[in-house]
């Protein structure tokens, strides 16, 4: 019967997935580490039942089965070996693992799980049992352990674990995850869970003065509030419409992608009026309903990574001359506030995150969800989501901001969170600007020379590269 583990087991094991290494994994006692790595099945939404002791023929003759929720029949086994970092699974293992999914009811697939790493000829052998016997190495399962914590839901019992179904499989490197090099084309998130610190703006003046260096910019919108939208309207008609005609308005949205409706976001790509080099993914309200939340869904997850990573993302083809123009060289992804689905795929899809935040306003309490889902992202994708660190935005010194920031200060250093150096100052410019595109019409968006936030902006840029 699969059972729910114990409150001391539960104790135990969510210190390690607080921290999961290696050391901590081989330090347990080989029935701990059975339980442990039941529990994480149990996290990954399975129930699981511990067989070790029911030997082939009154077992199965494996450590782990695993089910569906509600159910006791066995739809994987796994086999589980805590082994020195160089003490390699070898051949001989795999072979009578295999031969311990073909005894009793049918061959199910299972699960080598091991703290070390299998040698060659276990590999080969396992690729030739056609997706029967997959296998986990000590790596994966610290990168499993690492997504699941992140993307669980507390049950009615007050347990953790992935809403629905989650295994491992998509660890796999078969997968053959595409992921561009950033010195070709850069792929930074904008995000914090806390609205109104200024990510949008931030987006906006980066991509602003990114395109204004001569860079070609894709900016997408993943906020169902549409701010980045409306503030780039599309380029004025030629020849110009009558004096009163209406801002052409976009009639494609990136809620065609989670539709289903598009599986290209190059069908997306639109120009802005604010510069040929910037391109805009608009958002529209539609998208709030698309929301999954923060639930586990690493296939949908990765297809998004690998639509923003498509090598045949580009800018649209130049009416002018007709070409196919080169790729884009940074992608820009601004994200909505509160833990969303979509601020988990801008973090998974980029090479590094930026956190707006305002000082005055309880700085640090955006940050421990986008840290954390950094990481949770991280997992997925194996790279490093690179935190390039808190900007502080809205800027003014004053008795509050004096009070609040040498907290700041010390409770990122303790996280290893950069602050960064340039701050944005509050600048009614920039409430200004935002107003006149807002309303549409506006030909040059910022000055960078003449606004203090714009010309900051700048340094930013510098500060990142
Ligand atoms: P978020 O995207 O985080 O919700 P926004 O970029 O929409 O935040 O900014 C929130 C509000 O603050 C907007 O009205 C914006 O115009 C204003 N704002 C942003 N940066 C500045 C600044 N440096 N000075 C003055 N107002 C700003
Ligand atoms: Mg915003």
């Amino acid at each position: 019967m699969a059972a729910a583990p114990t409150h001391e087991d539960v104790d135990q094991f969510e210190r390690i997935f607080g921290e999961p290494n290696i050391p901590d994994l081989v330090a347990m006692s080989p029935d701990a580490f059975e339980r442990f790595v039941a529990y994480v099945f149990f996290a990954a939404g399975f129930a699981v039942e511990v067989v070790a002791n029911q030997k082939y023929p009154n077992g199965p003759g494996v450590d782990i089965n695993l089910s569906a929720q509600g159910s006791d029949k066995p739809i994987f086994r796994v086999e589980v070996k805590r082994y020195a970092p160089d003490n390699l699974v070898q051949l001989k293992e795999i072979k009578e693992f295999y031969g311990a999914l073909a005894l009793g009811q049918g061959k199910l697939p299972g699960y080598f799980i091991t703290t070390s790493d299998f040698t060659d000829a276990a590999r080969s052998a396992a690729a030739d049992y056609g997706g029967k016997v997959r296998l986990i190495n000590g790596q994966k399962l610290i990168r499993y352990i690492t997504y699941l914590r992140g993307s669980r839901i507390h049950d009615a019992k007050g347990f953790r674990h992935t809403a629905s179904m989650t295994p491992p499989d998509w660890l796999w490197p078969e997968s053959g995850l595409y992921h561009r090099d950033p010195q070709h084309t850069r792929v930074i998130a904008i995000a914090n869970h806390k609205g109104g610190v200024a990510k949008t703006t931030t987006a906006l003046n980066l991509g602003a003065a990114l395109a204004q260096q001569g860079h070609r910019v894709l900016l997408i919108d993943l906020d169902g509030q549409a701010n980045l939208s409306s503030a780039l309207p599309l380029p004025d008609l030629s020849p110009k419409p009558a004096k009163n005609a209406p801002v052409p308005s976009r009639t494609r949205f990136i809620s065609e992608w989670f539709s289903g409706q598009t599986t290209a976001l190059q069908d997306l790509i639109q120009p802005t009026r604010l510069s040929p080099n910037l391109w805009l993914v608009p958002a529209s309200r539609e998208l709030h309903r698309m929301d999954r939340g923060g639930a586990a869904d690493p296939g949908y997850e990765l297809s998004f990574v690998q639509a923003v990573h498509d090598p045949t993302l580009k800018p649209p083809m130049s009416a002018e001359t007709q070409s196919a123009s080169t790729a884009f060289r940074y992608i820009i992804l601004d994200t909505p506030p509160a833990q969303s689905m979509f601020t988990r795929l801008a973090l998974a899809a980029s090479h590094s995150v930026l956190m707006p935040i305002n000082v005055e306003v309880f700085a640090g309490l955006g940050i421990n969800g986008i840290v954390e889902t950094a990481s949770t992202m991280r997992a997925l994708v194996s790279e490093d989501v690179r935190l390039l660190g808190c900007v502080r935005t809205r800027y003014r010194s004053n008795a509050q901001v004096k009070k609040e920031e040498p907290s700041l200060k010390t409770e990122l250093a303790a996280r290893a969170i950069p602050l960064l150096e340039t701050v944005i100052p509050l600048d009614d410019k920039i409430e200004q600007a935002h107003m006149s595109t807002v309303n549409g019409g506006i030909k040059a968006l910022f000055s960078f020379n003449t606004s203090a936030a714009g010309a900051a902006y700048l340094r930013l840029l510098e500060e990142i590269q």
